[in-house]
């Protein structure tokens, strides 16, 4: 959202006159909270989510600095395929060590809505086309919604329910099961009303994918 109280110049330059208010209501809180930050990071949870600017991880789940580790994309995809992407769920598993991987859509996602379409906009096309492979998978499903924004919204859901799917197809996680306690969970923020809905689509072992995935020299 666009500011129009704010000039352009006003509204940039409002965020560095927040940052100095943040830096000071923190102290008041905590004279040590940026010391203590500085020293180390050692969050539970990656969060793999949309890069919509109403999608804020941190505020919608009451969380603070220090809390989460965030990956975000058009469309809250995993993709094996992306070394950023990759790189984050190696550092955040591997080192950091997350106890949780939550993977959290949008209803209203942009992305899913324009895969479900045939407007070709540009590059983010070949990004998000991979969501026309889901909608692909559930089509008998899908195509039984009649109303648009619902058979969106219902996308957005099964989106995020392969991109758990996704993840635990990754060597890395499943080398991690078998070492230590990791869960893998899909949600759905809802624009409108603020709320997150938990799928239930829990991952937290082999047991939730088809054997040909399963890697057994790990
Ligand atoms: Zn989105």
């Amino acid at each position: 959202m666009s500011n129009e109280k704010y000039s352009a110049a006003e509204n940039y330059h409002r965020l560095l006159k927040n940052n100095k208010q943040f830096v000071s209501d923190k102290l008041e809180e905590d004279p040590a909270f940026f010391e203590k930050l500085a020293q180390g990071q050692s969050p539970d949870f990656l969060w793999v989510g949309c890069s919509d600017s109403r999608v804020p991880a941190n505020q919608i789940t009451g969380t603070d600095s220090g809390e989460i580790f965030v990956h975000r994309n058009v469309a809250n995809l995993v993709d094996i395929n992306d070394m950023n992407f990759l790189s984050v769920l190696h550092y955040s598993v591997d080192v950091l060590k997350v106890r949780h991987i939550i993977v959290c859509g949008h209803y209203g996602c942009g992305g899913v809505l324009a895969a479900m379409g045939r407007t070709h906009i540009g590059m983010v096309n070949h990004w998000i086309s991979r969501i026309k492979d889901v909608y692909l998978k559930y089509e008998g499903e899908l195509s039984a919604i009649q109303d648009e924004a619902k058979r969106g919204d219902r996308l957005v859901e099964l989106n995020v329910t392969e991109q758990v799917r996704n993840l635990a197809k990754i060597p890395m996680v499943q080398r991690a099961w078998k070492n230590r306690e990791l869960s893998i969970h899909g949600w759905v923020y809802g624009l409108s009303d603020g709320l997150l809905k938990d799928l239930d689509v829990v991952h937290e072992d082999l047991d939730g994918i088809e054997e040909i995935y399963r890697y057994e020299n790990l």
